[in-house]
């Protein structure tokens, strides 16, 4: 049975794709790990948004509603914008937890068409410069860290809620600097530990 949705606190958390253009050192899928707190992540379909709006239950019930998993919710775009609008439809709060690759990855600025459904965006900054992201996120697509602060940029334009996260613990990770150029971006910034998921 797939895990579609999982709680971790009183957050329910949605679990959309389980592919990524990113290949990040830190994340236990490269490891071949594959739970996150007690949770089976693997997937072996992609979950349509009608699947995971039934497995939903009530969005009110909860402090938010995180679009998270082993993958880049992003990916799929047209359906998290479904479901995310269902759950807004529904009295819930939406939260994308996001590589912030969206407007790389689709060639336009999705943006416009988020700020509708959701209400916080986490992207993962993860280093204060390429090179640094480079060595722990393998991306493979060329670009990939300026695009990610072009979204941080312009995402405070469309939805109110938006935080830059790193890892404390990484090797070559100047924390201080990250934090920096979440400011310089008009976002909040948030530490995060290593080996702490969630
Ligand atoms: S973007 Fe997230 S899910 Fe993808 S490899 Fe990196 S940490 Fe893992």
């Amino acid at each position: 049975m797939e895990t579609l949705v999982y709680d971790i606190g009183d957050s329910r958390y949605i679990n959309l794709s389980d592919r990524c253009t990113l290949r990040c050192q830190f994340c236990p899928k490269t490891h071949d790990e594959l739970e996150v707190h007690e949770y089976d992540l693997r997937l072996t379909h992609r979950p349509s948004a009608e699947e995971i709006i039934d497995a939903l239950g009530d969005p009110a019930q909860f402090r938010e509603i995180v679009f998270c998993g082993f993958g880049e919710s992003t990916l799929r775009l047209k359906e998290l914008i479904k479901i995310a609008k269902l759950v807004k439809d529904r009295g819930g709060r939406v939260r994308v937890n996001t590589d912030g690759l969206a407007n790389l990855v689709n060639k336009r600025n999705v943006l416009p068409e988020l700020a509708g459904c959701v209400d916080a965006l986490c992207v993962s900054m993860n280093a204060q410069n390429e090179a640094v992201y480079i060595r722990h996120c393998e991306p493979s697509v060329k670009g990939s860290y300026q695009a990610m602060l072009d979204f941080l940029s312009l995402a405070p334009n469309y939805i109110g809620d938006i935080t830059a996260t790193a890892i404390n613990g990484l090797e070559g990770v100047d924390i201080g600097a990250c934090e920096e150029l979440a400011k310089e971006r008009g976002v909040k910034f948030r530490q995060r530990e290593l080996n702490v998921v969630g």
